[in-house]
């Protein structure tokens, strides 16, 4: 069964841009070097930079942005809030647009 995240799927791309800019989240090292480059290609992972599947259906990319919502560090806003008290004020808050 597959499993529902909080976030859309076509909201993945856009939190994973932010959480690099912020500097929530780190990319892992590229397994294939040859592949980094290759943004163009339909099946290009922009988390783990290579050409196996597209960033909307990596499950370890929205397995780290769930962690992230789980544990305070982002929240996303709209109807799909993710209230955490003890750390909305001390961290930076991911606020999702709708
Ligand atoms: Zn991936």
């Amino acid at each position: 069964m597959e499993k529902v995240y909080p976030f859309p799927n076509e909201d993945v791309e856009d939190l994973l841009g932010e959480l690099l800019e912020r500097n929530l989240l780190e990319l892992p090292e590229p397994k294939k070097l040859d592949e980094v480059d290759k943004v163009d290609h339909p099946k290009f992972c922009k988390y783990h930079r290579m050409t196996n599947h597209k960033t909307v259906d990596c499950f370890v990319l929205k397995e780290n942005i769930q962690a992230l919502i789980d544990d305070g560090t982002i929240k996303l806003a709209g109807n799909q809030t993710v209230e955490n008290k003890a750390t909305a004020d001390a961290n930076p808050v991911f606020v999702l647009k709708k």
